[in-house]
């Protein structure tokens, strides 16, 4: 049995209050709030701890190098990588969509290629590749989503058929929608033509498990702070045959072997990719999340989230004028709608006035919301500390304001 309360008290940020209400945080697509014990684990680091890694001449340093390793350990068998030398720390997904552009594009790509995205994805998943397309003279090809916001995996088999994409990048779940994408067949329909598959795990990780062993991607990208983590750590992870093949991008210290005037050489995996000082107490307690997490019965929570969706979507969907994306899909626990008439803008405004949070706009997926002919949305996007209570008070204080704004 789920003890919601109970698990509400790991994370002390949700006793705040907001204009004088109990917060209510519904912005968990942005970011997630942080259990003490990730909290802890940073002052920890900082006090007990703090020194540069693989320096190695002190005590201190080779304690923070065991500390910072182990946690590359943990989110390898978190993710069921087979080796944690496939980790490799970024500052969030963003970086890492980055680091993937530029090290994988030139190796795969050449003049006239397609790279193969969706509608739904975020910014961070369409301008790399935008780039690199524009340098190299490729295409960026979107496929499209259906009537009910999900993708159109027909369409998408068809894109692949016409272009033969050499890579394919999708997101696991759509930050605006929670849409789930079937990513396992997507994943094998790409490689049945030969096509490098990235996959942005931004917004799956925090409510799916992740197997990239039997997911069979080539990259699985993800940010800390999507997951109850710190903010400044991510994760790439690569196939190590795949990384082993691809250039640094990056260049300076860490990365290297030796360096001379005459030229430089570079150092082996993970570390050729992780120029510079990494970030050594974030990754820590990014480790210290993924075993709070594991602790957790995420089968329950997963469907407890779907439940916050799906009341809320019950006490909303007869509101006169709401338009509810993606009612019907596999969902991660995200509720974008919009009311006709009603800025998104000014519903959040009012919302956050009763201490509730969610966001409005475009959410970074412009093409997406150019797609469904809107500007933005509200998005109330719930995680594993949300309660039914809340929901309650989100849709009844929703309503009240709608009614508010009509009558001016
Ligand atoms: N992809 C998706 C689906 C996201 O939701 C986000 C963050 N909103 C990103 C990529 C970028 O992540 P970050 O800002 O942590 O780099």
């Amino acid at each position: 049995m789920l003890d919601i309360k109970r698990l509400r008290r790991d994370f002390p940020i949700l006793s705040s209050r907001v204009h004088g209400r109990s917060l209510v945080y519904f912005d968990n697509a942005a970011t997630t709030q942080k259990p003490k014990a990730v909290i802890d684990a940073l002052t920890r680091y900082y006090k007990t701890t703090n020194a540069n890694v693989h320096r190695g001449s002190h005590s201190l340093s080779n304690r923070a190098t065991a500390q910072f390793e182990a946690a590359r350990e943990t989110v390898a068998a978190f993710i069921n990588a087979t080796a944690s030398h496939e980790v490799i720390w970024t500052r969030g997904t963003t970086e890492g969509m980055n680091l993937v552009a530029q090290t994988l594009g030139p190796y795969a790509l050449n003049k006239d290629d397609t790279v193969l995205v969706t509608t739904m994805e975020h910014h961070a998943n369409i301008v790399p590749w935008q780039q690199l397309c524009q340098r190299v003279g490729a295409k960026l090809i979107p496929a499209p989503l259906r009537g009910d916001q999900t993708l159109d995996l027909k369409a998408y088999e068809a894109l692949l058929d016409e272009h033969t994409p050499k890579i394919v990048s999708l997101c696991h779940v759509s930050n605006t929608l929670g849409v789930i994408n079937p990513i396992e067949t997507c994943i094998a329909l790409a490689k049945q033509r030969g096509a490098y598959t990235v996959i942005d795990g931004a917004q799956a990780v925090a409510h799916l498990p992740v197997d990239v062993q039997k997911l069979d991607c080539d990259f699985y990208l993800f940010s800390g702070h999507k997951c109850f983590g710190p903010t400044g750590i991510g994760v790439v992870w690569g196939r190590s045959t795949l990384l082993e093949s691809l250039e640094p991008w990056q260049f300076g210290g860490e990365m290297i072997k030796t360096v001379s005037f005459s030229g430089s050489t570079f150092n082996d995996l993970p570390f050729k990719f992780e120029a510079g000082t990494p970030p050594i107490s974030e990754a820590i307690a990014l480790a210290t999340t993924l075993d709070y997490l594991t602790n957790q019965d995420r089968e329950a929570l997963h469907q407890h989230e779907q439940n916050l969706r799906a009341q809320a979507i019950a006490l909303l969907q007869d509101m006169d004028g709401i338009t509810i994306y993606a009612p019907n899909s596999e969902n991660a626990g995200v509720l974008s709608f919009n009311v006709a008439g009603l800025h998104h803008q000014d519903l959040a405004l009012m919302l956050d006035e009763a201490g509730i949070a969610v966001r409005s706009g475009h959410h970074c997926t412009m093409p997406l919301m150019e797609s469904l002919g809107i500007d933005g949305t509200v998005r109330a996007s719930f995680s594993i500390y949300n309660t039914v209570d809340e929901v309650r008070y989100f849709a009844n204080t929703l309503i009240e304001i709608v009614t508010q704004l009509r009558e001016l």
